[in-house]
């Protein structure tokens, strides 16, 4: 049975490299905006750090990523940057406003794994920029796929008039349309959805959304959390089917950004790191490592307002108070002197990216060697990451009677049951222990009160067939199947891809 989530996606980031401080636009929501105005206009990226970036991609199984800017393709030497890829064989993930040359859009072809075009309304383009802007996304469809290509809006006032998405989506015959509101820059200087106004902001959101997805748009997604009390109930449940990953309704994964003169940053409203260069860590999964388990921190010990300290959906990490930029603190600048402070963390980070690495190119020996002295040492027996690692390179080793137990506990234990059950069944099911995936999957599907869990249900759906099993259960799955959302169903379609 093929997986619907392997353990190297599990495993896996896309860092984002910003190629540029620079953009041949100025929107008045940019996130960017500090960053922009702070760096000297001339700024990018130069070709010996991208290099030496995409070499490290290569060497840690990173098979794509992100392009940042500012407008990314705005960088001078941008066809060098593309042959680098070629070189190495990374694929390009592009961030763009779609004002861009057809030379550019054209020699993207070979290393493009998809583009988001970010849009704004009708005035704010100049001359034949529209036009220019609907040539270049179909040009991108027909090079690299409808597939591969999507627009996105930014709503940053619950008053603005978001129709223009739909005209653009139906000139272009896109078929995907990202949706998000506006969030806070450090500075608050952007135009962004005040805390307050957030639910009704939502609901003009929704409205456009449905309205896309009623006139034939096929994939029409949330891209970042809310604050789920904000928003209400049935809302929480509408985002859940429209949002790009499980937990994507409540909380945001961590990015690994690295700027122009290689120095590492989060997303634009998260953590300010200042002057932390990436070669200060052992590789590009230990920077990410760190910063996510910094982000962990402070997801869940600073309230976003005070009704978070007792709630339910902090408590079981459900949600994080919406946007990190809404944190009290959350843009304190992060130093040298800081990380100095964070040995823990930084310490922690590296033992487990190490171990990571090692999974990813396959020394699943080794990785359950190492893992295993680091359980047997005090300080790291009860490291739930270390703990998992060791776990999947047993399964790996067809080893897995040793450890059903501490599958079982680690199912139990976890704040989402589902998505750890999912990761063992699908590793269990792709090393030919397939009794053993389904009652793993059986169990994280009973204990997760808090998800909706689609992705473990197709599983089973899937594993019952391969055993011809019509047992109850297996009925009642083909027909949660059958009813799901048809972007569900798009969605699981993806992932098997
Ligand atoms: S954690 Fe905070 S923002 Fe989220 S639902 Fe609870 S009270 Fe609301
Ligand atoms: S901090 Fe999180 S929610 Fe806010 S913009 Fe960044 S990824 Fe999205």
């Amino acid at each position: 049975m093929s997986s619907i989530q392997n353990d190297m996606d599990y495993l896996s980031f896309r860092p984002r490299i910003r190629l540029t401080a620079f953009c041949n636009r100025s929107c008045s929501y940019c996130f960017a905006k500090d960053y922009l105005s702070a760096r000297d206009k001339n700024d990018e990226i130069d070709l010996a750090s991208m290099e030496k970036i995409l070499r490290q991609c290569q060497d840690e199984k990173i098979q794509c990523i992100g392009w940042q800017g500012g407008e990314p393709t705005l960088h001078s030497n941008i066809h060098s940057i593309i042959n680098l890829h070629k070189k190495y064989g990374i694929k390009a993930m592009v961030f763009t406003n779609g004002i861009i040359s057809k030379d550019t859009i054209i020699a993207l072809s070979d290393i493009v794994e998809a583009v988001l075009v970010n849009c704004n309304e009708p005035t704010t383009y100049k001359g034949d920029e529209l036009t220019n802007l609907f040539d270049n996304i179909k040009l991108m469809q027909k090079l690299y796929g409808k597939e591969r290509v999507a627009i996105g809006i930014n709503i940053y006032s619950d008053k603005m008039d978001t129709s223009f998405i739909l005209e653009y989506a139906l000139k272009t015959a896109i078929n995907e349309v990202r949706i998000d509101i506006t969030r806070p820059s450090p500075s608050n200087e952007n135009m962004f959805i005040d805390y307050s106004d957030i639910q009704r902001t939502f609901e003009e959101a929704k409205k456009i959304h449905k309205l896309l997805l009623g006139n034939g748009v096929e994939y029409v997604h949330f891209d970042c959390p809310f604050p789920l009390c904000a928003i209400g109930e049935e809302n929480v449940s509408y985002l859940r089917n429209y949002i790009n990953s499980d937990l994507g309704h409540g909380q945001c994964s961590t990015a690994l950004d690295i700027t122009p003169n290689s120095n590492i940053a989060s997303c634009f409203c998260s953590i300010q790191f200042k002057d932390i260069g990436i070669d200060t860590f052992n590789s590009l999964t230990h920077a990410w490592l760190f910063i996510k388990y910094l982000e962990d921190e402070m997801k869940w010990s600073i309230n976003t307002k005070d009704s978070c300290e007792n709630c339910s959906n902090r408590e079981n990490r459900l949600c994080q108070g919406g946007c990190l930029g809404y944190k009290p603190g959350i843009n304190n600048v992060f130093d040298r002197k800081m990380l100095l402070s964070k040995q823990d963390l930084f310490e922690k980070s590296n033992i487990v990216s190490s171990l990571y690495i090692l999974y990813k190119t396959n020394d699943f020996k080794k990785c359950y060697e190492v893992a295993g002295l680091y359980l047997k040492d005090n300080k790291y027996k009860n490291n739930a990451a270390i703990k998992e690692i060791f776990i999947l390179s047993a399964i790996r080793l067809h080893m897995v009677h040793l450890y059903k137990d501490d599958i079982i506990k680690m199912v139990q234990n976890s704040f989402y049951p589902s998505l750890d059950a999912l990761l063992y069944a699908s590793v269990l099911s792709e090393t030919n222990s397939l009794d053993l995936s389904i009652e793993i999957a059986e169990l994280g599907l009973m204990l997760d009160k808090n998800l909706t869990a689609y992705r473990l249900h197709y599983f089973l759906y899937e594993a019952y067939k391969q055993k011809n099993q019509t047992t109850k259960s297996s009925i009642n799955l083909v027909s949660y199947y059958k009813y799901l959302p048809d972007i569900n169903k798009k969605r699981l379609r993806e992932m098997r891809r």
